[in-house]
């Protein structure tokens, strides 16, 4: 089992962080909790969470893969919590039955509404949960944690990515205090905000208009070889990508 530590870090959220790799969000409302992402090795969870809270709950995974949809999920299930995930994810977790979770779909706590943003490219069902009322992201992997894969066999090429890095951008512009809870925070010292998708953005349009090339190296992940490319920017300190599919 991961070791985890559950800390409050503002009035209703709760990180839930499991060997310094990997991290859950616990969003309470008025009526209603959920837990954003399920950490990796950790089964007491389900325990965990209602040692602090009673409320009605959904678990909400922000894409597929198996550092944050683990093995707590079934003891969710057991417990008959729903969990929601984008059916293009489905491959990744292998017979598990999920809710489909759509672009728009809202999660109404009570006095705190999160609002489902797909944010695809990581991995084809990647999503983002946003809170508008107090400017608050909760990302996954989706944009990354100040590293970022965009390398892998199912990642979807720079251009896609980059239409979606866009969009959110646009539905957030107004949000100058915006705070980004991403899915490893260890990798994020400094609190990621609006900069760091300015960054990210930033990056990505030099990669693919050709203003910035890298050298490729070689790495094995997710069972395979895998040919990526290594840049940085800003607040976006590691950024992995595939140098062949650009757009
Ligand atoms: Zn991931």
């Amino acid at each position: 089992m991961g070791r985890t530590i559950i800390g409050k870090v503002r009035d209703g959220v709760w990180q839930l962080n499991e060997e310094n790799y990997v991290d859950s969000w616990l969003v309470t409302g008025s009526n209603e909790a959920v837990l954003i992402n399920s950490l990796q090795y950790n089964t007491d969870l389900y325990d965990r969470i209602r040692s602090i809270t009673d409320l009605p709950l959904n678990v909400l995974l922000t894409h597929g893969h198996g550092d944050h949809a683990g093995r707590s999920l079934e003891v969710f299930a057991h417990h008959d919590v729903p969990v929601y995930m984008d059916p293009a994810d489905g491959f990744l977790t292998g017979g598990l039955s999920f809710h489909p979770l759509h672009e728009g779909d809202l999660f109404d706590l009570g006095d705190t509404v999160l609002e489902t943003i797909s944010c695809r490219g990581h991995t084809p069902g990647s999503a983002v949960f946003l809170d508008r009322e107090r400017e608050y992201l909760f990302s996954g992997d989706s944009v990354g944690s100040g590293g970022f894969w965009l390398q892998l066999p199912h990642s979807l090429p720079l251009a896609s990515f980059r239409e979606e890095l866009i969009k959110l951008m646009k539905i957030t512009e107004n949000m100058k205090d915006l705070r980004i809870y991403p899915g490893h925070r260890y990798q994020s010292p400094v609190q990621l905000n609006r900069q760091y998708l300015n960054d990210e953005l930033d990056l990505i349009n030099d990669l693919i208009n050709g203003k910035e090339t890298n050298k490729t190296d070689v790495m094995t992940a997710v069972g395979q070889e895998i040919v990526f490319a290594r840049a940085h920017r800003g607040l976006l300190l590691d950024f992995l990508y595939d140098p062949e599919k650009l757009v």
